[in-house]
């Protein structure tokens, strides 16, 4: 029989991520994918409130951290993001696997909290291939860029903290690399 768990996707910003993950979920509705709050603004054209992220002020973000609301929150180039706590314990409470797409210190919080859950870094193939990523999607400054690359660098370092590793050079191939992960996984 499947057994419900919980998965924590990283990967650096502009490894392509968001992609392998909405074809997995495409899947596997099943999956219950956290929606997370953030103080950072929505990339103009290409995000929606409630679908990508909950964009919240940063009162409301901090109303929220007061309230106990989030399973864990961290700063991300001077933003804040988080998991909200209700819809991942609802999803969990209703027997669904559950994903959560957030950096390398909040997967540490996650493990501390449910030692029993899955983790899974995407990286990038290269730097290099991060940075042309990157540099594509035109939708930060070169400072904002260069700062998130830097990010990068140190999140690449960490990759081996993770259960499983999975190299997004082909799309197909990280879905599908993810898609074992998972099948596996929720028949241990
Ligand atoms: P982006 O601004 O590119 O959407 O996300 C920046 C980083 O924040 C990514 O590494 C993403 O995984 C991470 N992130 C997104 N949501 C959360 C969250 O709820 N908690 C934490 N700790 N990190 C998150």
């Amino acid at each position: 029989m499947s057994k419900a768990k919980l998965f924590v996707i990283s990967g650096p910003s502009g490894c392509g991520k968001g992609t392998v993950l909405v074809q997995l979920l495409e899947r596997h509705p099943e999956l219950f994918y956290s929606v997370s709050a953030t103080t950072r603004a929505p990339r103009a054209g290409m995000e929606t409130d409630g679908v990508q992220y909950h964009f919240l002020s940063r009162e409301a973000f901090e109303e929220m951290i007061r309230r106990d609301g989030f399973i864990e929150y961290k700063q991300y180039c001077d933003n804040l993001y988080g998991t909200p706590r209700q819809p991942v314990e609802d999803a969990m409470a209703a027997g669904r696997s559950v994903i959560l797409e957030i950096e390398t210190e909040g997967m540490r919080e996650v493990v501390r909290q449910y030692p029993d859950c899955v983790t899974v870094f995407i990286a990038p193939p290269s730097l290099e291939v991060l940075a042309q990523r990157l540099a594509g999607r035109q939708s930060e400054s070169e400072e904002k860029r260069n700062k998130r690359l830097r990010r990068a660098a140190e999140e690449l370092m960490r990759k081996n903290d993770y259960q499983y590793v999975v190299v997004n050079d082909a799309l197909e191939d990280a879905v599908e690399a993810l898609d074992q992960i998972y099948c596996a996984e929720i028949e241990k």
